[in-house]
């Protein structure tokens, strides 16, 4: 495990319900949180400390396993960061197979779009540290977001949207729509989800 790079990136973790989900799935795998959120509202604890405190409960609860077995969660973290500021500088080029985008801040106001967590400027930085193959998930509640991301995807030449049947394939996808805190509230309030997933392409793929 100490030899091992993380793979995955959860940006904007939250309260780290698809890092919890997705450990036992891929034991080999290091999965990062980012989450850049001081407070968690109506909790002292610090947003990154609350995930913190969460993992190694789950790690104490299960230290009969051994630290690369199915269920022994020591393959998960999380870091207190602005994902949107530093995800170049904190991953080189190709790391990351996958990146999810789960529930991010929709930023209504038209002047406020630029902060959305896709752009097409920011697009050209996950393409640099996801890997050709790798994978972007993209979950929300709101139409006019997904609407969003689809679009700078799809414009994008290093993305290609992934089809139904290789969702339905995929382990992911069930964790991406139900295991996150936000999915969870949705799912309550019988909202919509809205899914786009795009995989990174090689250089010149794209027709
Ligand atoms: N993904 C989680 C879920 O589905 O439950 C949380 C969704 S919540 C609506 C969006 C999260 O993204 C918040 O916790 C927020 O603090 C975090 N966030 C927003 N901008 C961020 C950034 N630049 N870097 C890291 N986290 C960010």
């Amino acid at each position: 495990m100490a030899d091992k790079k993380v793979e995955f990136a959860d940006i904007g973790c939250g309260y780290g319900g698809l890092l919890v989900a997705l450990s036992p799935i891929f034991p080999d795998k290091l999965i990062l949180g980012m989450e850049i959120r001081v407070k968690v509202e109506g909790n002292n604890l610090l947003s990154k400390e609350y995930v913190d405190k969460r993992i190694t409960a789950l790690r104490n609860q299960n230290a009969d396993k051994k630290p690369d077995e199915s269920g022994s969660y020591q393959n998960i973290s999380v870091m207190r960061m602005n994902a949107m500021r530093y995800c170049p500088n904190f991953f080189e080029k190709g790391q990351l197979s996958k990146i999810f985008f789960l529930f991010p801040d929709p930023h209504f106001k038209k002047r406020k779009h630029k902060a959305r967590i896709v752009t097409s400027t920011l697009l050209a930085e996950y393409a640099y540290v996801l890997r050709p193959g790798g994978i972007v998930y993209c979950v929300t509640d709101v139409r006019d977001l997904h609407e969003w991301m689809v679009k700078h995807l799809d414009e994008h030449p290093l993305f290609r949207r992934r089809a139904q049947e290789e969702l339905d394939r995929d382990p992911c996808v069930p964790c991406v729509l139900q295991e996150t805190e936000e999915g969870k509230k949705v799912e309550r309030n019988s909202g919509d989800k809205f899914i786009a997933c795009y995989e990174r392409l090689a250089e010149g793929e794209k027709g």
